[in-house]
């Protein structure tokens, strides 16, 4: 386990890392970080937390639930990012935790967001999550359908689009996929892309990341 001293240096190192990589690629675009904290205890979170960092990323609601909404008691300006695929059965309770939601995906979800969002009052920022490698076990749009489900939720379901994100296959190079998905943002005027991980943040940063998604390399392995 790394000792929480650690959380804040290694955000610090892959801040320096980013920097290095964009200044590489002559890109001048901000990449924020998102600090993703799945499976770690509020403990583990709160160096980073009182170091001045607020932006996190969760992939599950039942455990977003659990943690988050005492830390945003004591820490004020917190942005959570929902990043893990979302159940209509969850996304009311969804809607009361994240700010954004980066995993939309199908029409029904869209309908399900909307109507929610109305009712409550609460709308979420939505990227949509395109499977860019087509790869079956992943959630996402896959790229053939990606133009029509983002019209449709611009237009039919009156969604605040803000962006798009994508996990590309462990076992093929990122650069292609991190391309595809800014090519498809691009198409629609979406400005924000959340794309790379631990492993491939600096290639996604050259590719025009506007948030990466570090979880390993702040944290340590997951157990
Ligand atoms: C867990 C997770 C991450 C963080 O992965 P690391 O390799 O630990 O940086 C990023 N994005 C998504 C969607 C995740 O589920």
């Amino acid at each position: 386990m790394p000792s929480p001293i650690d959380c804040v240096a290694r955000l610090a190192d892959a801040k320096a890392r980013l920097k290095t990589a964009r200044a590489e690629a002559g890109t001048t675009r901000e990449v924020e970080i998102i600090a993703v904290t799945k499976t770690h205890a509020a403990q583990t979170i709160l160096p980073l937390l009182a170091a001045g960092h607020r932006l996190f990323g969760e992939n599950r609601v039942q455990e977003a639930e659990a943690k988050w909404p005492p830390l945003r008691e004591q820490f004020d300006g917190v942005r959570l990012h929902l990043i893990g695929p979302l159940q209509t059965n969850k996304v009311k309770a969804a809607l009361g935790l994240f700010d954004v939601i980066e995993t939309l995906d199908r029409p029904r979800l869209a309908a399900v967001i909307a109507d929610e969002a109305a009712k409550s009052g609460r709308v979420p920022s939505v990227f949509i999550q395109i499977n860019t490698g087509e790869e079956p076990q992943k959630a996402g749009v896959i790229p053939a359908e990606a133009d029509a489900f983002i019209t449709s939720c611009v237009s039919e379901f009156d969604l605040p689009v803000h962006g798009l994100m994508c996990i590309p296959p462990a076992d093929e190079p990122p650069a292609p996929h991190f391309a595809l998905l800014g090519k498809i943002a691009a198409r629609h005027g979406l400005t924000r892309l959340s794309m790379g991980m631990s492993h491939d943040f600096e290639i996604a940063a050259q590719l025009g990341a506007t948030e990466v998604r570090l979880g390993s390399a702040l944290f340590g392995p997951r157990a």
